[in-house]
């Protein structure tokens, strides 16, 4: 079994879709090991995204990141990184597929609704930078 993260972004939770993005992993074979909301601080998106750092848009991506609340989860599931990448759709939700969360729930490349772990080793970091063993089951 192989487990991602996923976060869902400030403006799908202030969209109040949370419950409708986790009912598309659950629907489609992904097991919520462990979720919980919470505020990013500054210094967390910015460790968090550190890869993008050296990015034009790295600030916009940390300021809206830090914009409102975000649900993180791990899910769990066979190929559940890839699953989860299909899931989402492309970065840019204008070039999403129809049905993926991107297209049906994000306005633009700024505020695209979801985050999804893009390899199993990042996936392994992502969930430990925001969870403990003993939070997932
Ligand atoms: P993802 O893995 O599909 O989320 O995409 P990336 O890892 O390439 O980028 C991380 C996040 O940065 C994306 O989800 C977007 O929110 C943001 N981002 C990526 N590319 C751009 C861009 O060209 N412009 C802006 N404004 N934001 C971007
Ligand atoms: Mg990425």
């Amino acid at each position: 079994m192989e487990r991602t993260l996923s976060i869902i972004k400030p403006d799908a939770v202030a969209k109040g879709v949370i419950g409708k993005i986790l009912d598309r992993f659950e629907s489609n074979g992904l097991r919520i090991a462990a979720t919980k909301k919470l505020q990013l601080s500054r210094a967390d998106a910015e460790a968090f995204y550190a890869v993008h750092a050296e990015r034009p848009f790295f600030n916009d991506l940390v300021d809206f990141m830090i914009s409102g609340p975000v649900v993180v989860s791990v899910l769990e599931g066979e190929n559940a990184m890839q699953k989860n990448r299909d899931l989402m759709g492309a970065t840019n939700p204008k070039e999403a597929e129809a049905g993926t969360i991107r297209a049906d729930f994000a306005e633009n490349i700024d505020a695209n609704a979801v985050h999804g772990s893009d390899s199993v080793e990042n996936a392994a970091n992502e969930i430990a930078f925001f969870f403990a063993e003993r939070e997932i089951s």
